[in-house]
């Protein structure tokens, strides 16, 4: 199989898989236990948090483990509408991911408003449409996508987070598609909550982690038993947290070792075959700044949805522009947000690599899929 849908999920290295094992068969202990498999786990839990803090230049202390980044989101935002009734806005952006604009849907039923803020041509949030949005004293939390998961591009955090901050607003984003793709530094860019998902990063699912920036104030979403440190009650998930560690100890090293720049001339040779070989094809956020590993791309006139199957069957992992909803195809809302119709999303196809593809895989996935839009296209042509 060629699998080039890491933004969906990411193979687990076998380096993470290989940490995280003995805790699944032999160091089995419950990290509140005080005897010694209890202790053990602890440890490897606290070195867990260390490695997750590094791969965000955090301290430990600020790094709290969850069931992954849904659990995240949903944390800070119930926390901030809970916290401060006196603050009803929520400013999002226009191309979050589900988890955000369903957490700002259910802030909107409990009563608060919500803005969200547009995006440009190349699907890059409005800094000046925030500064408008932004009411001081009013806003409670800015909620932003990092990097975004349909188009890997990525926001401008610091010059919003400067904004949110005049504003007396907190800043919460969402970086689990930049994590371990792009360096984040929290002490330069202090947000103050991030949060991070394991799967993403080649670690399994079912876990991720929560910033919480040391100034910032929190209550937990989940209660009843007080792990870690009262802020996300439930036994810790200890063979998750241990590979969610290690993920991010190798992220760290990737990102040392400048392979990012690499990924990003791979991905513009795979483009630009794309590009070559099918006219009109057109990359989303092209000339923005971008993940090193996601191509969205239009193949106009091609058809996205058939081009998904044949893809699969003849061995191609990937996804589409648009949403199945029974008979018709919309558009995704991020495509939509950019101001494109439902025919350039139902053309649209979404590649993304991880450190796991090779140059080959790359660039015969790209072959493979100019000869599939052709041959789809002439049996239409027959067919029409
Ligand atoms: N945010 C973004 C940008 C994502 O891409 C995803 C996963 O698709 C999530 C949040 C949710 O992460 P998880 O699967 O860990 O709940």
């Amino acid at each position: 199989m060629l699998y080039l849908d890491a933004n969906a999920t990411t193979p687990p290295d076998p380096l993470v898989v290989e940490e995280m094992l003995p805790f699944l068969t032999q160091h089995y202990g419950n990290a509140s236990a005080s005897h010694a498999a209890g202790r053990r786990a602890r440890r490897a839990i606290e070195k867990a948090r260390g490695q997750v803090a590094k791969l965000i230049s955090a301290e430990a202390e600020e790094i709290i483990f969850t069931s992954g980044a849904t659990e995240s989101i949903n944390s800070v935002l119930a926390f901030a509408q809970q916290e401060w009734p006196q603050r009803p806005l929520l400013i999002t952006s226009a191309v979050e991911h589900a988890a955000v604009v369903e957490g700002a849907e259910r802030w909107e039923q409990r009563g608060g408003r919500v803005k969200r803020v547009p995006v440009d041509e190349s699907g890059i949030p409005r800094p000046q449409a925030l500064r408008e949005a932004l009411e001081p004293g009013l806003t409670a939390l800015v909620s932003v996508i990092w990097a975004n998961n349909e188009t890997g591009v990525i926001s401008p955090m610091a010059e919003m987070l400067a904004m949110a901050h005049e504003a007396g607003a907190l800043v919460h984003a969402d970086a689990v598609q930049m994590a371990g793709k792009v360096g984040i530094d929290v002490k330069t860019v202090p947000v103050d909550y991030l949060s991070l998902s394991g799967h993403k990063m080649h670690a399994p699912k079912g876990v991720g982690a929560l910033f919480v920036s040391r100034h910032a104030p929190f209550r937990p979403l989940l209660i009843g038993g007080g792990q870690e440190s009262g802020r996300r009650s439930g036994t810790e998930n200890v063979p998750g947290i241990v590979a969610m560690g290690k993920a991010a100890e190798l992220a760290v090293s990737w990102l040392a070792g400048g392979q990012a720049a690499e990924m990003t001339s791979l991905r513009d040779e795979f483009e630009q075959l794309l590009i070559d070989g099918w006219p009109g094809a057109r990359v989303h956020g092209a000339n923005a700044p971008r993940l090193p590993n996601t191509t969205s791309i239009c193949l106009p006139g091609a058809d996205a949805a058939g081009m998904l199957i044949v893809l699969d069957q003849r061995g191609i992992a990937c996804s589409g522009g648009s949403a199945c909803h029974t008979a018709s195809l919309h558009p995704s809302h991020v495509l939509e947000a950019m101001g494109f119709e439902a025919a350039h999303a139902g053309s649209t196809l979404r590649f993304s690599m991880s450190r796991m593809n090779t140059r080959d895989e790359a660039l015969s996935a790209a072959v493979e899929i100019l000869r599939t839009a052709k041959h789809l296209a002439e049996q239409k042509g027959f067919l029409d």
